[in-house]
């Protein structure tokens, strides 16, 4: 699983290596993950000859814009890696597809959980390709949003449950079960809190944790968890993940105070929580 902070540094890294990049070839080995197009000859054909201009993100979608106006969109937060290669260097038995550009190399897409999706949309028709994304929440790397704004969307939401409220797409995008449970641990409030509890100091610093933990995240280049899906361009695996503070640190010593993380089951999910320090 991949959220916010992962899909940000693939972004930055695919639009340093390939933006501006032609496509000589797409080859599509793999079975299974372009569904949305009639067969493999379609996709490549959308895609042969173009350049990508540049990469953008929405929400947990990596898109490369083209300057045929399509865009490439590459779905890999349930599962799945794009890697950087030289077109000498040997295939993966697991590879899905394998784009080489006329100068530098190849990116190849790798995938053994069956969750990986690419597709070719025009670019201006993406909202309604995915349609989600017409009602996306705040996205804070994308866009700086403030606290006041912020409360106010949130208090529409009274009633909820604040674990819940960090993984409704339409409330914030991007987070998924790790960093809802780190956002609510650095803002020190239980994940069954109800919104409608909150003071106005605490969304304030629900808020700050929120913008502070996906951007120190992102900046040293996501997590990669128990499930090892998540890695690089380069294939390395996230460098927050030794800064996790409840994410599966169950019955170790909470870093801030002197508490055990617990894991408990709340709303049927599993939740990452310290006890002590989380009000
Ligand atoms: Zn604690």
């Amino acid at each position: 699983m991949a959220e916010v902070p992962e899909i940000e540094t693939l972004r930055r890294d695919l639009d340093r290596e390939v933006g501006g990049k032609r496509i000589k070839t797409v080859e599509v080995p793999g079975s299974g993950v372009i569904p949305r197009h009639t067969n493999k000859k379609q996709f490549s054909g959308l895609l042969e000859g173009t350049k990508i201009n540049s990469i953008v993100r929405r929400d947990l979608l990596l898109v490369a814009k083209l300057d045929s106006g399509d865009a490439l969109v590459m779905d890999i937060h349930g599962g799945g890696q794009l890697r950087r290669h030289a077109a000498k260097d040997a295939v993966d038995k697991a590879t899905k597809v394998v784009v080489t550009f006329t100068q530098g190399g190849q990116l190849r897409a790798v995938d053994e959980s069956g969750n990986l999706e690419l597709f070719v949309v025009p670019f201006d028709q993406l909202a309604e390709a995915v349609p989600a994304l017409a009602t996306l929440g705040v996205d804070v790397l994308d866009e700086p949003v403030s606290w006041t704004v912020f409360g106010e969307r949130i208090l529409r939401h009274r009633g909820t449950k604040l674990r819940a409220l960090l993984l409704d797409r339409t409330v914030v995008a991007g987070v998924g079960p790790v960093y809802a449970d780190e956002i609510l641990h650095a803002s020190g409030l239980r994940p069954d809190r109800d919104v409608s509890s909150l003071s106005t100091q605490e969304i304030r610093r629900f808020f700050r944790a929120l913008v502070e933990t996906l951007h120190e995240a992102a900046k040293h280049r996501g997590v990669t968890t128990s499930d090892g899906q998540y890695a690089d361009l380069t294939g390395k695996p996230g460098g927050w993940t030794e800064q996790l503070q409840v994410f599966e640190r169950d019955g170790q010593a909470c870093l801030r105070c002197r508490g055990v993380v617990s894991k408990v089951r709340q709303a049927n999910k599993t939740v990452y929580l310290c006890e002590a320090c989380q009000v």
